[in-house]
C-alpha cells in the first residue's frame, strides 16, 4: 500500500515514481480497473536522441535530448521543452504524465508529451541554443507535428526556441505555426501566452483564498523562482493587493517584512538579471527561503524542492505548486498531516498549456485571438476546473491534489474505453 511507506522512502522515490504514487492513489479513489491503471500509467513513446552541436570554439559536443509522449487518447501529445542540467529521461517521464492529467483535468483537447536537453543554458551562446534546438526538431520531426505532439516552451527555453522550433519543422513540412506554442506574437503567436501560466497561479490562489480563510488583499507570500512563471505569478499577485515578502532564484534570496516593491524589482532583474543588490531589500539564505512564515509559499522553480523535512519546519498556510512536482511524496504526506492544503501543479500551472490550446485553435484557423479573450477563457477554465476539484475533494474525502488526479484518470480512462469499444 503506497500510503504505508515511511518518509524517506516516499523522498526517495524517482520523479516518475511519485507521479506513479499520486496515480496509485487517485486510482483506488475512483476503483480504476487493473487493465485501465496499466495501460494509463505507461508512456506511449519514449525517444532519446544524441545531438552533436558545433560550439562556438570550433569544437563538437554531443547533447542528449528526449521526448514522451505519454498519452494521445484525448488528442494530439502537448508538452514543453526543457533546457537544464539535470534533465533525464526519468524526469521527462514524470513531466509528460503529468502533461496528460493536466489538460484532462482543464479538459483541452490533447494529451501529454515533454521533452528536455540535458544542457547549461547559461553556458551556451544564442548560436549554440539555436543550433541545439534546430538538431532536436530534426531528430524528432517524425514524431512531433501539428496533430502529433505540440512542444511549448518550460524552463530556460522562450518564445524565441519555439521560433525556431517552428521555422525547423516548416523548412520540411511547409509554413507548420501549429507545430509549436509560445511563438512570438509577430510569428502567430498568442497574446496572453507570456504571462499565463503566472496568471493562472494568481487567478487560482485568488480562488483559494476564502476557502482556506485568507484574504488575497492581506496575505503574505514566498516564491521560490522568478523567471517566467514566479515573476508574472509575482507581479500578478502583486497587483491583487497580496505583500510579496520574499524572493529566490537560482541567483540567491531576498525578503522585506514590509512587502517588496514587485515593479521596482522586476525593472532591477531586467537590468541586472539577478536579485541581488536590489535596494529595497535585505538578502537571505536561499536555504531559508521556504522556511519563512508566509500565508501562501509559492515554489515556482524546481522540483522535489518541498521534501519531508522542509515540510515538517514550513510555515505556510497553503502551498501553491507553480513548479512541477516542487513537493515530494514524502512533503506530500507531511503537509497532509499537518492540514496545510495544496494547491497541486497540474491544476495550478495550467495556464499555460490552456493559452497555448488557444495559439493552437488560433493558428490552425488562422483567426487571431485578442488578449481580452484570452483572459476570459483563461480564467473560465481555469476556475471551471478548480470547482470540479473541490467538488471530486468532497464527494471522495480526499486532498485536492487526489482529487484533481481522480477528475483527469476518470477523463482519460473514459475516452480511452470509447475508442476501443468503437
Ligand atoms: P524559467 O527558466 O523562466 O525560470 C526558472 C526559475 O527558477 C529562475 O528564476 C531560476 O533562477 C530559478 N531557479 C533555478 N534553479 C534554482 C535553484 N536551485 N533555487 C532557486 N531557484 C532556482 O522557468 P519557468 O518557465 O518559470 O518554469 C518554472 C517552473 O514552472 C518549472 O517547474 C516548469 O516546469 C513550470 N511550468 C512552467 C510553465 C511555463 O509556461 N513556463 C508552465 C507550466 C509549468
Amino acid at each position: 500500500m503506497p500510503n504505508k511507506r515511511s518518509l524517506s522512502a516516499l523522498d526517495a522515490l524517482t520523479a516518475a515514481q511519485t507521479v506513479e504514487y499520486y496515480f496509485d492513489r487517485a486510482a483506488e479513489v475512483i476503483d480504476l480497473p487493473d487493465a485501465d491503471r496499466i495501460i494509463l500509467k505507461r508512456p506511449i513513446r519514449e525517444l532519446s536522441v544524441e545531438l552533436p552541436i558545433k560550439l562556438d570554439n570550433g569544437q563538437w559536443r554531443v547533447y542528449h535530448g528526449y521526448r514522451v509522449q505519454h498519452d494521445n487518447t484525448r488528442g494530439p501529445c502537448k508538452g514543453g521543452l526543457r533546457f537544464h542540467p539535470s534533465v533525464s529521461e526519468d524526469e521527462v517521464r514524470a513531466l509528460a504524465s503529468l502533461m496528460t492529467w493536466k489538460t484532462a483535468l482543464v479538459d483541452l483537447p490533447f494529451g501529454g508529451a515533454k521533452g528536455g536537453i540535458a544542457c547549461e543554458p547559461q553556458r551556451l551562446s544564442d548560436d549554440e541554443k539555436q543550433r541545439l534546438t534546430r538538431a532536436f526538431v530534426r531528430a524528432i520531426d517524425d514524431i512531433i507535428g501539428p496533430q502529433r505532439d505540440i512542444p511549448a516552451p518550460d524552463m530556460n527555453t522562450n518564445a524565441q526556441t519555439m521560433a525556431w522550433i517552428m521555422d525547423e519543422y516548416s523548412s520540411r513540412h511547409g509554413y507548420s505555426p501549429a507545430v509549436v506554442t509560445g511563438k512570438p506574437i509577430g510569428l502567430m503567436g498568442v497574446e496572453g501566452r507570456e504571462d499565463a501560466t503566472g496568471r493562472g497561479v494568481q487567478i487560482l490562489v485568488e480562488a483559494a483564498c476564502p476557502h482556506f480563510d485568507l484574504d488575497i488583499k492581506n496575505a503574505t507570500v514566498v516564491i521560490q523562482g522568478f523567471g517566467n512563471v514566479g515573476s508574472n505569478a509575482a507581479r500578478l499577485l502583486h497587483q491583487c493587493g497580496a505583500k510579496i515578502i520574499a524572493v529566490g532564484d537560482a541567483t540567491g534570496a531576498i525578503e522585506n517584512e514590509d512587502g517588496l516593491n514587485i515593479p521596482t524589482l522586476l525593472e532591477h532583474y531586467k537590468t541586472h538579471r539577478s536579485l541581488k543588490k536590489f535596494a529595497g531589500a535585505g538578502e537571505l539564505d536561499s536555504r531559508e527561503l521556504l522556511k519563512i512564515p508566509c500565508d501562501i509559499l509559492i515554489p515556482a522553480a524546481l522540483g522535489g524542492v518541498i521534501d519531508a523535512d522542509i515540510a515538517e519546519v514550513l510555515q505556510a498556510k497553503m502551498v501553491v505548486e507553480a513548479a512541477n512536482s516542487p513537493v515530494t511524496a514524502g512533503g506530500d504526506k507531511v503537509l497532509r498531516g499537518r492540514k496545510i492544503p495544496i494547491l497541486p501543479d497540474i491544476l495550478v500551472n495550467a495556464g499555460g498549456v490552456i493559452v497555448s490550446y488557444f495559439e493552437w485553435t488560433q493558428n490552425l484557423t488562422a483567426f487571431r485571438w485578442k488578449v481580452d479573450a484570452v483572459h476570459h477563457e483563461l480564467r473560465e477554465t481555469l476556475i471551471h476546473a478548480y470547482d470540479e476539484v473541490l467538488r471530486a475533494s468532497d464527494e471522495h474525502k480526499t486532498d485536492l491534489r487526489t482529487a484533481a488526479y481522480a477528475v483527469a484518470i476518470d477523463r482519460v480512462a473514459t475516452a480511452k474505453r470509447m475508442r476501443w469499444l468503437s
